[in-house]
């Protein structure tokens, strides 16, 4: 699995256009590459308020936990 082939599953992810087993996935990938997390980030940081669009996509608490880590990080 190739990252540059992630931007477009990202997309989609959040538009909410993946089934189950690809939102699966591309979640499980995110906790595995900090590059697609912060990816992740950066695109919602323009959809809206980043955390409260969290909530309401229900996001596992993991992947927001990741996302304040990758944060303060940066
Ligand atoms: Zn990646």
């Amino acid at each position: 699995m190739h990252c540059h082939e992630e931007i477009e599953t990202l997309y989609r992810y959040l538009d909410h256009e993946l089934d189950e087993g690809e939102k699966v996935r591309f979640e499980l990938h995110m906790r595995a590459c900090v590059d697609c997390l912060r990816r992740f980030y950066y695109e919602l940081h323009f959809q809206t308020v980043v955390l409260q669009t969290l909530h309401e996509n229900e996001v596992p608490p993991t992947l927001v936990e990741r996302i304040r880590l990758a944060l303060q990080e940066s």
